[in-house]
C-alpha cells in the first residue's frame, strides 16, 4: 500500500462538522459528494497531503448510521492508496483477511474502493482505494 489517503469521521450533521473542522484545519471543504453505494454524504478537507473524509448518513440503515448509533462519532475508517485494487484485494484474501466486497466498489472522490472488515484489522475498519485516472 502507497499511503494512507484520508481518514474517514462518522458526523451526526455534515454542515456543522464541516465548519468545526474548516476551524480545526484553517481549510476550507473543498467537496461535498454524495455516495450512493455506501448511503453517506461525504465532505473533503486538505491538511499538507493529508485528507480528511467526513461522513453523514443518508438514510437510518445506511452502515455509517449503525456505526453512529453504536459507537457516536468519531474515527469510521482508515483508508490506504493503492495502485492496483485487484492485485491487493487478492493479497488481503490470500491472507486471510475478510473483505466487505467482492468486487471494488465506486466510491468517493473519483475511487474505485474496498473495505477490509474490522474484525481482521483489530477493530480498524480500511479502506482501500484506488484513483479512477
Ligand atoms: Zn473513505
Amino acid at each position: 500500500m502507497n499511503k494512507i489517503e484520508h481518514i474517514g469521521i462518522a458526523v451526526h450533521d455534515l454542515k456543522s462538522a464541516g465548519i468545526t473542522y474548516e476551524k480545526l484545519l484553517n481549510m476550507p471543504v473543498y467537496k461535498t459528494e454524495e455516495v450512493a453505494s455506501e448511503g453517506v454524504k461525504t465532505a473533503f478537507l486538505q491538511a499538507g497531503p493529508n485528507k480528511i473524509e467526513l461522513l453523514e448518513a443518508l438514510s437510518d440503515d445506511s452502515p455509517v448510521a449503525k456505526f453512529l448509533a453504536k459507537k457516536g462519532e468519531g474515527i469510521h475508517h482508515i483508508a490506504f492508496e493503492v495502485t492496483d485494487i485487484k492485485a491487493e484485494m487478492q493479497r488481503l484474501k490470500n491472507e486471510g483477511f475478510i473483505l466487505l466486497n467482492d468486487e471494488p466498489k465506486l466510491g468517493a472522490d473519483n475511487k474505485l474502493v474496498c473495505f477490509v472488515h474490522p474484525k481482521s484489522a483489530n477493530g480498524v475498519l480500511v479502506e482501500l482505494c484506488q484513483s479512477i485516472s
